[in-house]
């Protein structure tokens, strides 16, 4: 992603993506699925830093029952112990919260969603592609969830192959229907034959809620051509809103097990056979999320000045440009990864 894609201006408010009016009851049952969650505490595995398997860390905070640590090394916020690969699967499929997403906000926020999201998710997949590759001729998505940026880049004709690995049932079966090529079954389980393998490997929100976030990058590794790349998004635990909110940040949960940061990425993508292409930020919500917790009083900018003036007090002047320096220097909590294949 280069400067050019970071300056792309889409006009974007938190409310088109999650409607405030339905995020009460979400919330409930965001309880509920921790509830679950932490029935099986006992069998939490510790682990060692995701990124760079460092065993120096230090404790950061305590949220919904999680334990969060920071690696000395290369700062990767994550919880340890942690549910296994085997947890998180009973897990996801029994979640309360991801039926109510699927029965009320994502039918409320579908169109908002495919033109803020998936539209320019692929306009930015092609760039990279463009500027990385010679003609590629397949891609495919880790994750496809409901298949809309499947349904999305098939549109554009530029792959010959586009296909989805989707594991959980009823998502994949919602692939089938929208016509998209979906396996259903998870990375590790997955052989292709040589001459079958893939010139775009890329996942969108996935490595942070994976047990074994080394696992999943070797498995990429392994469905991808030579010379192929990987394009990741994830959350950039360095980003503005982790950084001033900390445990307050609604994007810390006991969803999300990993918190890599531009540095940390690198060193788990090249542990792994790849080199690193780019990282960039293009997140744009970051000072809209802070002045939201400002102004429900979640947070108190009291002691900070500068910030109260550029979040609440000259807002309507400063927001855009304020936003813009924020993804245009790696301080987004929202990031872009490439790398390639070696
Ligand atoms: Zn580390």
């Amino acid at each position: 992603m280069n400067q050019k894609e970071n300056n792309k201006t889409i006009n974007f408010s938190e409310n088109d993506i999650r409607p405030d009016n339905l995020m009460d009851m979400e919330r409930v049952n965001m309880l509920k699925d921790i509830g679950r969650l932490l029935q099986k505490r006992d069998e939490f595995v510790e682990i060692n830093c995701p990124a760079c398997e460092s065993t120096k860390r230090t404790k950061s905070f305590i949220k919904y029952g999680f334990d969060y640590h920071q690696c000395k090394k290369c700062e990767t916020l994550f919880i340890s112990p942690r549910p296994d690969e085997k947890i998180l699967n009973w897990f996801y499929t029994g979640s309360v919260l991801y039926k109510y997403w699927n029965d009320y906000i994502f039918p409320a926020s579908e169109d908002a969603r495919r033109e803020k999201i998936f539209i320019p998710r692929v306009d930015s997949t092609l760039d990279i592609c463009d500027k990385y590759l010679n003609s590629p001729s397949s891609i495919l998505e880790v994750g496809a969830a409901y298949g809309t940026f499947c349904s999305e880049i098939k549109k554009k004709n530029i792959f010959q192959k586009v296909v989805a690995i989707e594991p959980t049932p009823w998502l994949a079966e919602i692939c089938r229907k929208r016509g998209i090529n979906v396996i259903q079954e998870t990375i590790e389980n997955i052989e292709f034959s040589d001459d079958n393998k893939f010139d775009v490997v890329v996942n969108f929100e996935v490595i942070e809620h994976l047990f074994s976030p080394k696992n999943f990058i070797s498995n990429c590794h392994r469905l991808l051509n030579k010379n192929g790349i990987i394009i990741i998004t994830c959350p950039n635990g360095q980003g503005f809103d982790f950084s001033v909110l900390g445990d307050k940040c609604e994007s810390i949960d006991h969803e999300h097990l990993n918190y890599f940061n531009p540095t940390s990425i690198g060193i788990l993508l090249e542990s792994n056979n790849f080199k690193l292409l780019n990282v960039s930020t293009p997140g744009k919500l970051d000072a809209e999320l802070v002045r939201k917790k400002v102004l429900s009083g979640d947070i108190s900018l009291d002691k900070q000045k500068f910030l109260e003036m550029v979040l609440i007090d000259r807002w309507d002047d400063l927001n855009e440009s304020f936003q813009r320096f924020i993804s245009n220097n790696l301080l987004s909590s929202h990031m872009w990864c490439v790398a390639q294949k070696i």
